[in-house]
This record gives structure tokens, sequence and C-alpha cells, in this order.
């Protein structure tokens, strides 16, 4: 199966981008979220958009082991697995979509609490 992992990312960082975002840059960006919803699950972008409409973001990076998102650690067959398939993790305690980072990454996580 196909990872929706970097669309959801992206999805992630074009709603912080409409934060700022001002007409007519706005209409593209709404434009481009709508294009991008049609590839990633419903249930996926909608958990996306809920945690966004709560000034949270939905899409964390793993961090020595622990959700990004709410820093539980997660069990270490969870973090073998992630980083061995790069693949997405639901955390059971905050419901944000855990994804193994990559070296030298910066983390959305870190942009985001910085808003
Ligand atoms: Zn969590």
């Amino acid at each position: 199966m196909k990872t929706t992992k970097p669309d959801l990312l992206e999805l992630q960082e074009m709603y912080l981008d409409l934060n700022h975002a001002r007409q007519p840059r706005k209409d593209r960006v709404l434009k481009a979220i709508e294009k991008l919803k049609n590839r990633i699950p419903e249930h996926l972008a909608q958990r996306v958009e809920d945690y966004h409409s709560k000034g949270r973001v939905a899409v964390v990076p793993l961090v020595h082991g622990s959700c990004g998102g709410c820093f539980l650690t997660l069990p270490g067959g969870v973090v073998n697995s992630l980083a061995a398939q790069d693949g997405l993790y639901i955390c059971e305690n905050c419901g944000c979509f855990v994804y193994p980072q990559k070296q030298q990454e910066s983390s959305p996580a870190e942009v985001a609490f910085n808003i």
C-alpha cells in the first residue's frame, strides 16, 4: 500500500501556510488543498483538518522514541517497525500521526509551536 505520509505532511503544511496567506494566494492554497485531499483517504485528511482548526498539528515526528505530539514513549516494537517501514503510526494517546523523522529534517512540530 502506498504510504500517505508525505501527502498528510504536505496537507498540514498547506493549512499552516493558509494561516499567513492573503488573497489571492489564499485561494490558490485552498485549491491546492482540495486537490491534495483527493489523494488522501477522507478520514485521514479530516483529522488533519480537525486538528488544524483546534490550532494543533496532526502529523508529528517520532522524537527519541516518543510521540512528537504528546511525548508519550511509544512501545519499542512500534518504534522499530516505524523506522523499518518508514510508515505512519497513530498515537493511542493523542491520535496524532507519528512518522519516523529523517536525519537533519526540521521538525514540523517545532515549527508549529513557534506560531
Ligand atoms: Zn501522542
